[in-house]
């Protein structure tokens, strides 16, 4: 009864074109990366789908960090943090993320998570207490959207970006405890929330802002601290979680905030609470990480990947001006992720097989993670990628779009 509803549902997800499947990549995570289905022979493949923004997933310094963090702390951590699995790693971690945060939230203190998904439901759960409202942007990362699911609190959704309708939500709510809820970087479409305007209303409405900086961190910025540096924000109100297995190229998040709530969520946060620590060595290595992203190493990889969006969306307009019938539209993002808005899935997933043909990968992005009708592939560059690469990209496209106008 149940494997002939899951058959079945199976067979509606195909006919949707929205089966997932999973390939296997062989090698570290770089754009030129050896790629399989299951078990088959691995082709490489130019790769415009990883989040490893500044190219660090596979630097010597982190790979070595990680190793000697193996070696110095060993490969596991053994407990939960509140128990016995809290390393010293761990710690100088949390100290130097709230050193890097500390001018954007006074006197922030920092805690290391898992994984960015974990510090969202530990965040949500933990401070949306019932009484409480989460004001939510309709387009937030469903990381937040679950986190909301945990939480007790009411649950109110605002128009993408639409501050005015925030502002009447919040005008209209006479709640003890407002939280404003919001990607910084949104991840499908690349562009950024309107967070002065946020700051401004969460001031007047005495409401807190929990912002989720998964593609700001290490991207952002001068010295690649994040959107609060990119827009020169500071206020206690933010709770800001950034992701470490991003930019930062490893794995785990963190949330910065005041002392009094980092506190209250190593005592309450379940998602905390309730799972082993991750390795030290993982967090040894961002040590490393870090030191790259705010160094000048870090300066000439973010000057590098604004170059290749610029080169990339220069590329984009001139073809879609060419062929305009194909529909396809760049979305407003100057961010690396640069969405190619196709509309129907089975167009997208075309698209994106049709590029796979040719050695590019490019995952086509579909509901439920984005709105009906908008299936996109979602390009992302990295500090990896060369000109050479975009350039490979831009003429794979242009081939495609001219053949289908030839049929
Ligand atoms: C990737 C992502 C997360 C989850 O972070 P992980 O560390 O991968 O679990 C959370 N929020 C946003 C906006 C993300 O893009």
């Amino acid at each position: 009864m149940l494997l002939d509803r899951l058959t079945q549902a199976a067979a509606e997800r195909a006919e949707r074109a929205m089966t997932r499947r999973r390939r296997v990549t062989h090698t570290a995570c770089a754009p030129h990366q050896e790629v399989s289905h299951g078990c088959g022979e691995p082709r490489t493949l130019l790769s415009f789908c990883s989040n490893d923004y500044l190219g660090l997933a596979n630097h010597p310094t982190v790979i070595s960090a990680f190793a000697e963090g193996a070696y110095r702390y060993g490969a596991g951590s053994g407990a939960s943090h509140v128990v016995n699995g809290h390393s010293l790693a761990h710690d100088h971690l949390e100290n130097e993320l709230a050193r890097w945060l500390d001018s954007h939230i006074p006197g922030a203190q920092a805690l290391y998570f898992c994984s960015g998904y974990m510090a969202n439901m530990a965040v949500l759960s933990a401070l949306g207490t019932a009484g409480a409202t989460l004001f939510c942007d309709k387009l937030n990362h469903a990381s937040l959207i679950d986190g909301a699911l945990l939480a007790r609190a009411h649950v109110k959704r605002y128009p993408h970006g639409n501050t005015t309708a925030l502002a009447r939500l919040l005008a209209g709510s006479d709640s003890p405890l407002k939280l404003i809820v919001t990607d910084s970087v949104f991840s499908m479409d690349g562009d950024i929330a309107p967070l002065v305007e946020l700051l401004a209303l969460a001031e007047r409405h005495d409401a807190w802002i929990v912002v989720d900086d998964a593609h700001g961190f290490g991207v952002l910025g001068e010295s690649g601290r994040g959107v609060l540096e990119h827009l020169a924000l500071a206020s206690e109100r933010f709770i800001y979680i950034g992701t470490l297995g991003k930019a930062a190229g490893v794995a785990g998040a963190f949330v910065a905030a005041h002392a009094t709530i980092v506190e209250h969520l190593v005592n309450v946060a379940r998602p905390y609470i309730y799972t082993t620590a991750a390795p030290p060595a993982a967090a040894h290595a961002l040590l490393a990480s870090l030191a790259l992203i705010a160094g000048a190493e870090g300066r000439r990889r973010r000057a590098h990947v604004a170059q290749l969006i610029g080169q990339l969306r220069a590329g984009l307009e001139t073809l879609l001006a060419c062929h305009a019938e194909a529909g396809w539209q760049l979305a407003d993002s100057d961010t690396p992720i640069q969405p190619l808005i196709v509309g129907g899935n089975a167009a997208a997933m075309a698209l994106s097989a049709a590029l796979e043909a040719d050695g590019i990968r490019v995952t086509a992005i579909r509901p439920p993670t984005v709105p009906e009708g908008t299936a996109r592939l979602r390009i992302a560059l990295s500090a990896a990628h060369t000109a050479g690469d975009i350039a490979r990209l831009l003429d794979c496209l242009s081939a495609i779009v001219a053949q289908r106008e030839a049929a």
